[in-house]
């Protein structure tokens, strides 16, 4: 933890957009996660407790949404266009889907956790706070 001063996040906007990052929603420079999915219990920057967040299973229902609403136009229009050959549908749409859910998994796991963070859910009301305090 170091001392420098804060850059709060410029609305809810600017600490999601840190959270898609992988950066603490607070100052925008500690990674936020510690391992694929886990958060890291403090910001390794400005130690900013993380652990408050309760994320569960909220970011895989996300992601389960955004990828079906990417690959099935792609699917379907592949499938009615083109026809591809059997084996080739069998291997690469569900590559396909488990690739993209991998790729937004932790994206949309900070997203979720900053819009905690920032809404002073689940023990970061303390956080909130010294935010709004700041912007006094
Ligand atoms: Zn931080």
């Amino acid at each position: 933890m170091t001392d420098m001063p804060r850059r709060w996040p410029h609305g809810i906007l600017g600490a999601i957009g840190r959270g898609l990052r992988g950066k603490c929603p607070a100052c925008g420079e500690g990674r936020l996660f510690r391992a694929y999915l886990k958060v890291a219990d403090n910001c390794p920057a400005c130690g900013e407790e993380l652990h408050h967040h309760r994320a569960d299973d909220f970011p895989a229902y996300l992601v389960i949404i955004i990828t079906g609403h990417i690959l099935v136009p792609i699917v379907l229009a592949v499938e009615t266009e083109i026809v591809p050959p059997i084996w080739l549908s069998v291997t690469l749409w569900p590559t396909l889907a488990f690739a993209t859910a991998l790729a937004l998994l932790q994206p949309v796991k900070g997203a979720v956790v900053a819009v905690q963070w920032f809404g002073g859910l689940h023990g970061f009301e303390a956080a909130r706070n010294a935010r709004q305090a700041a912007a006094r």
